[in-house]
């Protein structure tokens, strides 16, 4: 019976649909389970319907009748991986240049690829994004949120950004004829402007309000900051207003004090950030996320052979800034900027935290408890009672070896499987 349950569910993932939610209950029985904080070694996870009802060794639970037992052999189960900066609607750009997704390819496209970024992104055991910028496809990111809470498609949980905000003649696409209007990866807007701008965004579903608080539009192309520290506090004000954090572009040393002053929730990138910087920032309660795999994609792109050549400049500095972050005790929260690398590889960034100096136990709660709580999901994140069951099962042991990320075997949301191997 078990096997044809798990036989149906992959004919329908198979056909491209989604399972029918259901109300069964499962006996979750792997080597060890990561709750989230720690590491137990020999316990098991009771789930029923969509929640997680009990958590605990395996000699103290026992299997209640009727539910369905799932001898998950040789993995660790932990939360469904929360990944904090994706863009389901972007792709590689060296597959595509940036410019070229932006101007040249329709929405509907962009749709139709992302729903296959959305899978990718589930199966890799990533079960809720925060995807920050649909980067010239509008409000894609609503409907793709909406067709996944529909069970039109399988994907992860989302928390969306919609269109995000540059200052006027900042952001690209850049470089033609000035008579061409030509279409942004953004919506522009200045002054009290924004306060109209942050309102419409929330009206058409955006759930965090995106700022680009520098971008390179300096002199010699160098990323320079944007919107004044007033400016910022117009958006901020005003999507707090509404309950929604403000999460802020920034990698100049200027652009994240504005932002950091300006109140924000979370600052992306963070390239220049200092020991001062992430000091004003651990004062100030805000976030960080790094984006260490996306920087790393892009010299890639751009010629650099890893592991063969030197590390370029850029690398290093990279390490030294997230160096400075670890030692200030910035919350740093789990995000690749995925979409610049390949959808489903989100693990990158994982990887890549343990070898810039991260301790592999605060990488794990980085991207399942810290994550939750950062994003304000008060019932994801963490294997508890009464919290949901986004549940995946990787094989080995990612406290041992942070790679284990990658091999997941198993992946449930909401109490549905969507993969067992
Ligand atoms: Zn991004």
């Amino acid at each position: 019976m078990k096997s044809l349950t798990i036989l149906f569910c992959f004919v329908l993932l198979f056909k491209g649909e989604v399972p029918y939610a259901q109300t069964q209950t499962y006996y979750l029985q792997p080597d060890r389970v990561f709750d989230g904080n720690e590491m137990h070694e020999g316990w098991v996870v009771l789930v029923a319907g969509n929640k997680i009802t009990e958590v605990g060794p395996a000699n103290k639970i026992i299997k209640p009748r009727g539910a369905t037992a799932l001898m998950l052999t040789g993995t660790t189960i932990m939360p469904g991986m929360i990944e904090g900066h994706s863009h389901l609607l972007l792709y590689p750009y060296n597959q595509t240049s940036w410019n070229d997704q932006v101007m040249k390819e329709s929405d509907a496209y962009r749709v139709a690829r992302a729903t296959i970024h959305a899978k990718k992104t589930l199966m890799a055991g990533f079960t809720t994004v925060r995807d920050l910028g649909t980067e010239g496809a509008g409000y894609a990111d609503v409907g793709l949120k909406k067709s996944i809470e529909d069970e039109i498609i399988p994907g992860p949980r989302m928390i969306v950004a919609g269109r995000a905000i540059v200052a006027t003649g900042s952001y690209g696409p850049k470089g033609f004829d000035t008579d061409f209007e030509v279409m942004l990866g953004a919506e522009p807007a200045d002054g009290n402007d924004l306060i109209r701008v942050t309102r419409d965004q929330i009206g058409k579903g955006a759930d965090v309000i995106k700022v680009y608080a520098d971008y390179r539009w300096g002199v010699h192309g160098e990323a320079a900051p944007t919107f004044s520290i007033e400016e910022l506090k117009l958006i901020v004000e005003a999507a707090k207003s509404s309950g929604r954090p403000t999460v802020v572009h920034a990698s100049t040393k200027e652009g994240m004090r504005r932002a950091i002053l300006a109140g924000v929730e979370t600052i992306e990138h963070g390239d220049q950030g200092d020991d001062e910087i992430f000091k004003l920032m651990k004062e100030k309660g805000i976030a960080f996320c790094p984006t260490l795999a996306a920087g790393d994609a892009i010299l890639q792109y751009n010629g650099w052979k890893k592991g063969i050549d030197p590390e370029p400049k850029r690398i290093l500095e990279k390490k030294a800034s997230f160096k400075s972050a670890l030692n200030a005790g910035v919350t740093i929260v789990a995000g690749g900027d995925v979409g610049v690398f390949p959808h489903g590889e989100n693990a990158r960034e994982l990887e890549m935290m343990k070898d810039y100096g991260m301790d592999i136990m605060a990488v794990l709660k980085s991207v399942t408890s810290v994550n939750a709580k950062t994003f304000h999901l008060t019932n994801l994140g963490e294997i508890k009672p009464g919290f949901l069951a986004d549940l995946v099962a990787v094989k080995g042991d990612p406290s041992k070896n942070i790679s284990d990320l990658r091999k997941v075997s198993f992946v449930m949301k909401d109490g549905i499987i969507y993969k067992q191997e």
